[in-house]
């Protein structure tokens, strides 16, 4: 399997290849047409696998059309920790460089002065610890719903540190009509319901 069979843009197969990846990692292979095709994902996979950029990749190039608008967020991805959550952010410098996308990283632990400013101006890609995100949206910082991508990474960290009723509550607040994908290690039952409740028809790739 070849980068270049995917169905990626030119744009983002240079920024593979600058990345020094010669082959899509089995997860790679699978989730990126997926993703390309507007479908909603859950993979099964731990860190290393290379799961990071099979929902990165595509969604630079799923975002690469369409408009700002301030405060209305048209991605969310949500990470369990900030490091998790910076880790994320720096995927999205590397593989999105020589694309005009703009990011904001909503995380706790930092002021929240710069955080406001960014999502006034407009976000393409909104990468957030829960914690934080709620306390924005409740201060009516944040509106979520002209976000129509969200991806609910380790999932199963998140159920660890008691965030899934944030999780679920941040997600009655996106729009109906939206692409969603879970990543997780294992399937717990409670990760399994959540999946089911705010995922259609999902494929599912394990790996
Ligand atoms: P992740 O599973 O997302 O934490 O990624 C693990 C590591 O694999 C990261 O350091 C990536 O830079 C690297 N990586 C991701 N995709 C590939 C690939 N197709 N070929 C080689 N390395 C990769």
């Amino acid at each position: 399997m070849n980068f270049a069979d995917l169905g990626l843009s030119d744009k983002l197969l240079q920024a593979v290849e600058t990345a020094g990846y010669t082959e899509p990692t089995p997860i790679q292979a699978e989730a990126i047409p997926a993703v390309l095709m507007m479908k909603d994902l859950i993979g099964i996979a731990q860190t290393g696998t290379g799961k990071t950029a099979s929902f990165v990749l595509p969604m630079i190039d799923v975002l690469a059309s369409g408009r700002r608008r301030a405060r209305m967020p048209r991605s969310l991805i949500l990470e369990p920790t900030r490091e998790l959550a910076a880790q994320v952010a720096e995927n999205f410098e590397k593989y999105g460089s020589n694309h005009d996308l703009k990011m904001a990283l909503l995380i706790g632990g930092v002021q929240m002065g710069d955080q406001v400013k960014a999502l006034d101006e407009g976000v393409d890609v909104l990468i957030a610890t829960p914690g934080r995100l709620m306390d924005l949206f409740e201060r009516g910082k944040i509106m979520l719903n002209g976000c129509e991508l969200l991806v609910i990474d380790e999932a199963d960290r998140m159920l660890d540190m008691g965030f899934i009723p944030d999780i679920e509550f941040i997600c009655d607040k996106l729009p109906e009509a939206r692409q969603t994908m879970l990543f997780s290690a294992t399937m717990p039952p409670p990760i399994k319901k959540l999946a089911d409740k705010f995922l259609t028809n999902p494929k599912q790739i394990e790996v």
